[in-house]
């Protein structure tokens, strides 16, 4: 049974030329592409997404970095249940500093504020944030799905 977690390419890597060395490097480790779109967010857009981090202190940072420029959130799907913390193992640290060598924010973060990339962090987000970006119809078949 395949599994699916959330993506999102975030704006300073769309920016700075990242966005293909990304999908690539998710490729690589395993993760096939079921969709994916370029957006530019709303503020409420992004209000909503990181809804959980509303009233800490980074909080209106991370929703004008997030809108400050286009992003690309992609459904990413592998064999078997763990599609969410190989992504969290795959993309490394929140702080790219902290970030184990060879992982996506290492190779491609500024900070930990603008750092590269988002994943979900449980089964239960991602199905909550493929739903937030995409409908049904738009995530293409694989495996027979
Ligand atoms: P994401 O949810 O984007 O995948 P994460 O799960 O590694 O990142 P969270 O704790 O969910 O980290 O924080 C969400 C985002 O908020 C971080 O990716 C980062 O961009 C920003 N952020 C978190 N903590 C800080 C901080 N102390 N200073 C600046 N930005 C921060
Ligand atoms: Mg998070």
């Amino acid at each position: 049974m395949p599994s699916q977690t959330l993506g999102i390419v975030k704006p300073d890597a769309v920016a700075a030329g990242r966005t293909g060395a990304i999908l690539a490097h998710l490729e690589r480790a395993g993760f096939a592409v079921r969709a994916c779109r370029l957006v530019r967010l709303t503020r409420p857009q992004a209000e909503a997404f990181y809804a959980v981090h509303r009233g800490r202190p980074f909080y209106p940072e991370l929703v004008d970095f997030m809108t400050s420029g286009p992003c690309l959130p992609v459904v990413l799907e592998r064999e078997g249940a763990d599609a969410v913390p190989v992504m969290r193992d795959t993309i490394g640290a929140t702080d790219p500093a902290e970030a184990a060598a060879g992982t996506i924010r290492k190779l491609y973060a500024e900070s930990k504020g603008r750092n590269a990339i988002h994943a979900s962090d449980s089964d239960d987000n991602a199905a909550r944030e493929v739903g937030f970006f995409f409908g049904e119809g738009e995530l293409a078949g694989l495996w027979g799905a």
